[in-house]
């Protein structure tokens, strides 16, 4: 009986073929383009050297590197390590770099599925993603081979030289890879490359772009991470369904930016968001190339080395999370730089409210003292000096979306961003959305007007990978995706995410699932019982915060050392962002329902309480 919302966009056709043929294809007709834009385009500039790859060289080093993947030699050649998958694996543990894309789009072209791990993890934690994905090869930074050598050690692996590519990118940015650990021994990128060439990529037409292309790790509404296993399909479709909302891109077509700049200044990307997420993989490697926009590489958040890149590369679309924003809120130093290509800031990943939008549009507006548009003229004037002319402040994109979702669900287009400042936006096309008030007899929100948001369409995830039950209680039989987050939608269409039921903890975009710390602090000896939730944050979002029950008496005077005990404990064994930052605070007892679930509900009320007392 609830409504369904769909899109007012019209639908878009979508068709089923493989992520490379969609990105990269080329036809015998017409070999000068490359996924339909000039082969000479720049397709990806390397923020601290310029270096720069076109379209045309990213389709053959991806064709050479996927011709290597297929015929490696021994003993590279691997049959899975012992998981159950349905296609060959590679896991990708890296940093952003140049390199990226060509192991992402390799992957594909060679039929493989790859897998993106986060590049804080320590050994355990990428442990659990190698074996649960059923990975036959990893791709490594050298700056992170020795977590990789210390992993493989710990599953008692012999021959690890053979599981391991080492990414490097030295050869092509001319700068040496800064190599700590020993790689000797172990194959690098470059060997992969030069040996052949497919002269056609593995084809996942029709029904085979149901098969999965990238297995991202989200936790979901509840446990440890999961495979996402995203499809052909997810991906292509996600990427056409969110086009017509860009419909103002400009694609470079000359051979670098600054042949093509001008008037009509093309479209640059640039964010600092790690590919290895999906917000970072579709809109800062997958989305520029079908839009032809070059994009970026630049490697974690040093606020002025951004500000930098942004001014050099002229760049004008850059892709954001909401603490990166509250940076640049306060930032003194974005006076210093030229600031006057961006034309627009896209956030996602995490609640974005509508002060900050404002704060951020001020912060831009004042910077903006040799910036200007002139009224009335298609030219961009840049005026050095004193502030003579309307201030331009750049326009947002909002989006909102999850792993399961490929991921994008809503984007506030630019025109609405501050009328509709901290809504989510509308519906992409082809997708249907509905807020459920119940799911099962269970009453899911008693937040007036509304619902938790249920998604259907082409870009949600075929399922958990090897986990039927999870896949089952995300997914209804009817194709429901069911978000775990709160909405409410306006009368224009206009949605805005008001509170989550899921137990997922958000830190600066990353996702933090509880269940993983509570299952880590049930194996410290001193600790009987523990509970984990989320406390907000204006920086972060939220920040994990740990209730425990100790396992033996703890004196009022030891109190603070136990707890700041747990939490160093715990720093020692997770990746940076898991981190308890929110504290750790001593309990009688976990609240539970009878069935045994913690009652996070009540945690949260405490914290609250807790906060709002000091
Ligand atoms: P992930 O799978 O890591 O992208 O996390 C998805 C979750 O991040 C969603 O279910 C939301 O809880 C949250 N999220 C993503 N985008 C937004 C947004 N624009 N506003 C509020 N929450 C968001």
């Amino acid at each position: 009986s609830e409504q369904v919302f769909r899109s007012s966009l019209p639908p878009v056709p979508l068709p089923r073929r493989s992520v490379f043929t969609h990105l990269l294809g080329t036809s015998p007709h017409i070999p000068h383009l490359v996924g339909g834009f000039s082969a000479s385009s720049p397709a990806f500039i390397d923020a601290v050297t310029g270096v720069t790859i076109s379209r045309g060289q990213l389709r053959s080093l991806t064709l050479q590197l996927a011709h290597s993947l297929i015929n490696l030699p021994e003993p590279l050649q691997h049959r899975g390590n012992g998981a159950t998958t349905t296609r060959p694996t590679v896991l990708v543990f890296s940093p952003n770099s140049i390199v990226w894309p060509m192991m992402l789009l390799g992957a594909s072209a060679a039929g493989y599925t790859a897998t993106l791990a986060n590049s804080g993890y320590n050994p355990d934690e990428l442990k659990h993603q190698y074996i649960d994905a059923g990975a036959h090869l990893i791709f490594v930074h050298p700056s992170l081979l020795d977590t990789v050598k210390k992993m493989l050690t710990s599953i008692g692996c012999s021959d690890m030289r053979a599981r391991v590519i080492v990414a490097t990118s030295g050869w092509l940015t001319g700068v040496p890879d800064n190599v700590t650990p020993d790689m000797s021994g172990f194959v690098r990128l470059e060997n992969l490359l030069g040996r052949g060439q497919l002269t056609s990529e593995v084809k996942f037409d029709g029904e085979r772009s149901e098969e999965t292309a990238y297995l991202c790790y989200s936790s979901g509404t509840t446990g440890t991470p999961k495979g996402v296993q995203t499809t052909h399909y997810n991906i292509t479709s996600t990427i056409d369904m969110a086009r017509p909302l860009w419909p103002n891109t400009r694609p470079c077509l000359a051979p670098s930016i600054a042949d093509a700049a001008g008037p009509e200044q093309p479209d640059v990307a640039l964010g600092p968001l790690p590919y290895f997420h999906i917000y970072g993989m579709v809109k800062l490697i997958l989305l520029p190339i079908a839009l032809c926009t070059p994009s970026v590489v630049i490697s974690g958040f040093v606020p002025e080395a951004f500000l930098k890149a942004v001014e050099k590369y002229r760049a004008t679309s850059l892709v954001l999370v909401p603490p990166i924003l509250i940076v640049f809120a306060r930032l003194e130093a974005i006076n210093k730089y030229d600031l006057s290509s961006v034309r627009t800031i896209i956030s996602a990943a995490a609640p974005l409210n509508r002060n900050l939008v404002f704060a951020v549009k001020t912060r831009f507006e004042r910077a903006g003292f040799n910036v200007a548009v002139v009224q009335g003229m298609s030219q961009r004037i840049h005026i050095r000096g004193p502030l003579e002319t309307r201030l331009i402040s750049p326009s947002w994109d909002v989006g909102y979306g999850l792993t399961e979702t490929s991921p994008t669900v809503f984007i506030l287009p630019n025109k609405y961003a501050y009328r509709h400042a901290g809504s989510v936006g509308v519906a992409i096309p082809n997708l249907e959305v509905r807020l459920a008030r119940e799911d099962s007899g269970e009453v899911l929100t008693d937040i007036e007007g509304a619902g938790e948001l249920w998604v259907r369409g082409p870009n949600v995830m075929k399922g958990y990978l090897n986990n039927p039950s999870a896949t089952a209680a995300a997914i209804t039989d009817d194709g429901w995706f069911k978000t775990g987050d709160i909405a409410v939608c306006n009368a224009d269409g206009f949605f805005t995410i008001v509170d989550r039921r899921k137990e997922l903890i958000k830190y600066k975009g990353f996702q933090v699932p509880p269940a993983e710390l509570e299952s880590l602090l049930l194996q410290h000896p001193d600790v009987a019982d523990a509970a984990v939730i989320g406390v907000p944050s204006k920086e972060a979002t939220e920040l994990p915060r740990a209730y425990v029950v100790p396992a033996r008496t703890i004196k009022k005077e030891e109190t603070a050392t136990f707890a700041l005990g747990i939490q160093e404990w715990v720093a020692r064994k997770v990746a940076p962002h898991k981190k308890l930052r929110g504290g750790v605070v001593l309990v009688q007892q976990i609240p539970k329902s009878a069935s045994g679930k913690i009652l996070r509900r009540e945690l949260r009320d405490r914290a609250g309480s807790d906060m709002a007392h000091g």
